[in-house]
């Protein structure tokens, strides 16, 4: 329903009702006072014609009240008159047939008489209170009906009239108001259609103009937005197609293949934003890759070396390990998780008997996780293999474990050291030959005279006695010097034990003199009296010694002195440890060879003479004991300095670990 329709209903509703109210209230008004007043005439008539026929009927005259009631019933609001006898009897009546036949019932007000469109009414014809008859007559009431339903039908065309002009104006009201509804409604279907850049007519102050006022502000508003919008969507798709590419630029760059050219780096966008960090991105994964390809190289290098590397990150876990570790320890890896630390890793290694028996594995293990960085240390592997072994922490990184598979070269040094060890006893062979001939010749001697005496049968028993013990002690003599022999000839076994260094020197020291004396070289050893005990292998010990010895002979033999010198100097548990120096008055070392000394091969000797390796071994040696050597010139000659660390003795109650526990330690079997 429109507006307008509403409009007019609701006005035309209003006219109605109150056009209704007026028509009844002036029905109402109109219709009481005209039955009031017929009503009274009524009683009126009723008693005028009572006291005109009060006498005729007293006096019974009929004639007198037929002619009087005839009058009466002519005028036309009459519909009848009759006049009863106090009894009831009629005495005469007059009027319309119709209305005299209906038996009389008296209305007690208009309303009653509707319903015969008639008054009826009865009057007693008294005189000085004496009731002669009865007056009843009816007085229409169409006169009266008429009037009314007159006026109403005036009412209803007045309210029709009425009705009709409201409707007309209520029609042009309407109109007038709905126009500028209408152009809001078609303001608004065009901005439903679309059309933003629509503005409605507006007419007029009312509100409905400023509505559509408000309406068309709306509309350019909106039109300005859309206008916005559309340009951020354009850019936003241009972007958008801008991403994408970037997008495939990042994908190719994530799936390595070569990117020639970033777009739009230039522009100054969140778009050359993202270009310049995918330029970014390009640059970082051509570093990653060649990160990636360094850390493939250096993984293929580290795989090619003989040595066996393994890192553990900082956690423990390991990071990476080389071909050679995998080789080597493939029966511990297949039942150790991919990401075992170097704990799990010992653990296993003393589960499976990798490593040498030990009492307590938590500490040993804890040792080995704390052991000195960057030391080498020898760890023997079962069943026959010796590692040479160095833990180094790498910041950042963890702890880099490499070990070298030592066997062969310990062998090698062992077979040089005993090859040594036999050329030295070779050298000795002369003088330990003169040596062995004073007690043979006095044994010749003593066991000659003793022969002799008896074949003169003056062989008394004293002289045989002195004779046999002089015997004896030269045998005994002798016996030392082939003892000491065979233990400078006997081989290294590898195993470290700790003994007294003083024993050694002694031992080195007489077998030494027996040599040097045929050379006119003195040897003098001065040493603290206190026990001076060491951890290592005491024969390849000795054969330092001696080899340190052999140097310096050789040096005051090449410096052509008819007489030299050598002096042992050992002085126990100092700060330092134990020190051992050694001079001669050789003549010292050329100060360019100083550094080179205990190089491999190095030699300053004749070809077959000298082979270069004894003090290359000899620092090895002392380096297993963990002990350090060095060289100084000093005075007439060279001085040999051998540090060694304190090691209690078994017989001094020490509570030595196991010799296989030791860092440093030649710990094998030769
Ligand atoms: P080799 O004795 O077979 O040459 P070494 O390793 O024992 O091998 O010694 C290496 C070199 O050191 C010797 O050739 C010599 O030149 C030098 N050298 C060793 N000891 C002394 C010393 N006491 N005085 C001077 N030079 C020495």
């Amino acid at each position: 329903m429109s507006f307008r329709l509403k409009t007019i209903l609701g006005i035309a509703l209003i006219e109605l009702t109150v056009m209704a109210l007026l028509i009844g209230i002036n029905q109402f008004a109109l219709g009481g006072s005209a039955a009031t007043q017929l009503y009274q005439r009524a009683e009126a008539t009723a008693r005028v014609f009572a006291n005109a026929v009060s006498d005729a009927v007293i006096s019974t005259d009929l004639a007198t009240l037929d002619a009087t009631i005839a009058t009466a019933v002519s005028s036309e609001e009459l519909t009848y008159l009759r006049v009863k006898s106090p009894s009831g009897a009629v005495l005469s009546q007059g009027g319309e047939e119709a209305a005299l036949a209906v038996p009389f019932q008296r209305d007690a007000d208009f309303d009653s008489a509707r319903s015969d469109h008639q008054i009826d009414i009865d009057l007693p014809i008294a005189v000085n209170g004496t009731t002669y008859g009865y007056i009843e007559l009816g007085l229409s009431a169409l006169a009266v009906e008429e009037e009314i339903a007159q006026a109403l039908r005036w009412n209803v065309i007045v309210a029709i009239l009425g009705m009709s002009l409201v409707a007309v104006f209520g029609y042009g009201l309407g109109t007038m108001l709905t126009r500028q509804l209408h152009w809001l409604r078609e303001g608004a279907r065009a901005i439903a259609g679309g059309n933003l850049g629509c503005q409605i007519h507006v007419r007029g102050r009312d509100e409905l103009a400023d509505t559509a006022r408000c309406f068309n502000n709306m509309a350019r508003t909106l039109a300005h937005d859309r206008r916005v919008l559309q340009n951020q969507q354009d850019e936003l798709l241009e972007k958008k197609a801008r991403v994408e590419v970037l997008v495939g630029c990042l994908r190719d760059i994530a799936g390595k293949r070569e990117i020639i050219e970033v777009p739009d780096t230039e522009r100054q966008d969140e778009i050359g934003d993202m270009a310049r960090a995918t330029v970014v991105f390009r640059e970082a994964m051509r570093a990653i890759e060649l990160a990636r390809l360094e850390q493939q190289r250096l993984i293929t290098a580290f795989d090619q070396v003989e040595e066996q590397v393994a890192i553990f990150g900082i956690d423990g876990t390991v990071l990476f390990v080389n071909a050679a570790f995998r080789s080597f320890n493939h029966a511990l890896l297949d039942v150790l998780p991919d990401d075992f630390t170097l704990r799990s890793f010992l653990e296993e290694g003393l589960d499976q008997g990798a490593f040498p028996a030990v009492k307590d594995h938590e500490s040993w293990i804890e040792e080995q996780l704390t052991r000195e960085q960057g030391t080498p240390r020898e760890i023997r592997r079962a069943p026959d293999r010796i590692l040479l072994t160095v833990q180094s922490q790498v910041e950042g990184i963890g702890t880099v474990l490499s070990a070298k598979d030592v066997t062969d070269l310990r062998h090698s040094e062992h077979q040089l050291i005993q090859a040594s060890k036999l050329a030295t006893l070779g050298e000795m062979a002369t003088g330990i030959a003169h040596e062995l001939n004073q007690p043979l010749g006095v044994i010749r001697m003593a066991s000659t005279n003793c022969v002799k005496r008896i074949d003169k049968g003056k062989a008394e028993l004293d002289y045989l006695r002195s004779k046999l013990v002089r015997m004896g002690e030269q045998t005994e003599r002798a016996s030392q010097i082939i003892n000491h022999m065979r233990v400078f000839g006997r081989k290294a076994e590898g195993v470290s034990e700790p003994f007294d260094l003083r024993t050694s020197l002694e031992e080195m020291a007489t077998l030494a003199r027996t040599q040097l004396h045929t050379q006119d070289i003195s040897l003098r050893l001065a040493m603290s009296d206190e026990p001076a005990v060491v951890l290592g292998e005491k024969v390849i010990f000795e054969q330092v010694l001696l080899n340190l010895v052999s140097n310096a002979r050789d040096a005051i033999e090449a410096s052509g002195a008819s007489e030299g010198m050598i002096s042992i100097a050992a002085e126990f548990a100092t700060e330092d440890g134990h020190v051992i120096e050694i001079r001669d008055t050789g003549g010292g070392v050329p100060e360019e060879f100083l550094d080179k000394l205990f190089e491999p091969f190095f030699t300053t000797k004749d070809p077959g003479k000298g082979t270069g390796l004894g003090l290359s071994i000899s620092f090895g040696t002392i380096r297993d004991m963990s002990g350090a050597i060095s060289v100084t010139n000093e005075g007439p000659g060279a001085c040999f300095r051998i540090v060694l660390p304190a090691a209690h003795s078994e017989a001094e109650g020490g509570d030595e670990a196991p010799l296989s526990e030791r860092p440093g330690l030649p710990n094998f079997a030769a």
